[in-house]
């Protein structure tokens, strides 16, 4: 695939004539400096104007709906970006508090102001009102994704299948790829980056806790990527909760730590498992970037009343005062205590690790939409545990993965108790597909 950079970078501001002491990169969605369009510019405008590059990263305590777990993992992987940087001969400053005041206050004195590209309304309002309070050239960078959200389509999409046709259309350049020109570093300026009350500050070294949990950075998500293709690749067209052989980089993707167009070149290089490679491409590139055109097309992605389809909606309204057998609440389901053995294992995978095998996401996700009062509370609890236990919580996946518990991406099936046409799993079908004394075994207790 080519590294389609007309359409990843982007000048949204002309900073008119500034020249400026240095070049920011303000480090958010991309944690990581391998594949990095966002540091490839920076280090390209910094040879065009002689400018120096610091790269920075705002640590915000209160960032919506993050726990420790996810700090601990992102500070994890900062610590590599500093050291790699640091290698480049790049400064890395990591400030700590208001990210308007922060990155806006340093940013007087810059020429060029880079960001990577966020998709998530949090994401689109900080950088909004970043832009009225920045003078310089400002560039935004589509860093994330195999091919640029617009370049695909300019609409909401429907399915993978329709997605999947506008992909198939987009002409290949397999031969292009990505490397850095070489950072000179230019002439030291002293910024008084120590005078702003944003100093550079330590970055704390985190330790994982929990055995099972997982470690957050570059180093650690290419071992992961890589320990996959080797191992696991061949096997992947039977993951299942009694395998694990899922790739598990989703944290890594999440924060940014790992390219999908890395995953994508080193995927591209195995020569075997062409079945298995396509089916891991089908879920890392089509399902992981229809859940971003879903939600940077919808605006409501993340409230009841924008997550699915007319159809879904009304099939679920027609079955509104079905009897439900059981009934849970939003502690009951978080304390993994209903009477199934298999949603409480999974429930406690989700607690005690972070991570949930995507077979089990599914079957997770459509027991709370059948043991809550109505779909809208069930649709909230499952955000709600989703976002708050998973590493790669919070992310675009998440709300179409949820989403699709209720109808989106998906298509109407045979009518049923509560679910009226949305699709319905149960635990026959987990016992029928899998060893499921095996998953208990790790986590019924
Ligand atoms: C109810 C529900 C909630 C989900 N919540 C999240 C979430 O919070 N964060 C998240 O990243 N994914 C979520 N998913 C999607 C998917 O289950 C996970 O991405 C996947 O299980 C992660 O494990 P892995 O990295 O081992 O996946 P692999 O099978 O190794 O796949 C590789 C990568 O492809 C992408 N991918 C895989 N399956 C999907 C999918 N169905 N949709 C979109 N992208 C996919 C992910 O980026 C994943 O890391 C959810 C799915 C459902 C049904």
């Amino acid at each position: 695939m080519g590294l389609f950079e007309s359409d990843r970078i982007k000048y949204i501001k002309n900073g008119e004539g500034i020249k400026g002491e240095y070049i920011v990169y303000w480090m958010q969605e991309c944690q990581r400096t391998k594949y990095n369009f966002s540091l490839k510019t920076a280090i390209k405008l910094s040879r065009e104007n002689g400018l120096p590059i610091y790269v920075l990263f705002n640590y915000l305590s209160g960032y919506p709906e993050a726990s420790k777990r996810h700090y601990d993992f992102m500070l994890q992987g900062l610590k590599d970006v500093k050291d790699e940087l640091e290698i480049k001969g790049i400064k890395f400053i990591f400030l700590e508090g208001d990210i308007l005041k922060n990155i806006s206050k340093i940013c007087q004195k810059a020429g060029f102001v880079i960001w990577d590209k966020g998709y998530l309304k949090y994401q689109i309002d900080i950088r909004k009102k970043l832009l009225n309070l920045i003078d310089a050239t400002v560039i935004e960078v589509e860093n994330n994704v195999v091919i640029p959200v617009e370049k695909v389509s300019l609409k909401e999409e429907y399915s993978a299948k329709t997605l999947r046709d506008k992909y198939n259309k987009i002409k290949r350049d397999s031969e292009e790829r990505f490397f850095y020109e070489e950072y000179t570093e230019t002439e030291y300026k002293n910024i008084e980056i120590e005078s702003l009350d944003c100093s550079d500050r330590y970055i704390p070294r985190v330790k994982k806790e929990l055995d099972g949990e997982f470690l957050g950075g570059e180093k650690e998500a290419f071992k992961r990527l890589d320990h996959f293709i080797k191992n696991n690749l061949r096997f992947y067209s039977d993951k299942g909760p009694d395998n694990e052989v899922s790739s598990k980089l989703s944290p890594y993707l999440h924060f940014g730590q790992i390219s999908p167009l890395e995953i994508l070149y080193e995927i591209e290089r195995v020569k075997k498992f062409s079945k298995e490679k396509n089916e891991f491409l089908e879920e890392v590139i089509i399902r992981r970037e229809l859940a971003i055109n879903f939600v940077y097309y919808n605006k409501n992605y993340d409230s009841w009343k924008g997550i699915t389809y007319d159809w879904a909606y009304k099939t679920l309204a027609k079955h509104l005062s079905d009897t439900r057998t059981y009934l849970y609440s939003e502690q009951e389901l978080e304390e993994f205590d209903t009477h199934d053995i298999y949603w409480n294992a999974c429930q406690r995978q989700l607690v005690s690790t972070g991570y949930m095998e995507s077979y089990m996401r599914m079957y997770w996700c459509k027991k709370i939409l059948e043991w809550s009062e109505n779909p809208e509370i069930a649709y909230k609890i499952a955000i709600k545990l989703n976002n708050k236990y998973l590493y790669d919580g919070r992310d675009p996946n998440s709300y179409a993965g949820v989403a699709w518990c209720f109808g989106k991406h998906d298509r109407a099936w045979r009518e049923r108790e509560i679910f009226g046409k949305i699709r319905y799993m149960n635990s026959e079908g987990l016992k029928r597909k899998y060893n499921m004394e095996k998953y208990l075994e790790k986590y019924s207790k």
